[in-house]
């Protein structure tokens, strides 16, 4: 099962086609030390995803998606 919302070990999320995006880049947020940018990219359609996940724990609420 792909998720929707990426945790911090998820290498590939669901992407809006309904395909699968999987992992590009994690990069820290300056603003923001105790998440991680998590850049996807998706196989199907290649629209980039981006989330901010939290770097401690791994609860999908604490992700928080962006329009890439
Ligand atoms: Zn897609």
């Amino acid at each position: 099962m792909i998720p929707k919302i990426p945790s911090r070990i998820d290498a590939f999320v669901l992407c809006p086609c309904s395909g699968t995006a999987g992992i590009a880049t994690v990069a820290p947020i300056p603003e923001d030390p105790d998440h991680m940018r998590h850049l996807y990219t998706c196989l199907d359609c290649g629209k980039d995803l981006s989330f901010d996940v939290a770097k401690n724990g791994v609860e999908a609420r604490d992700a928080q998606k962006r329009e890439a």
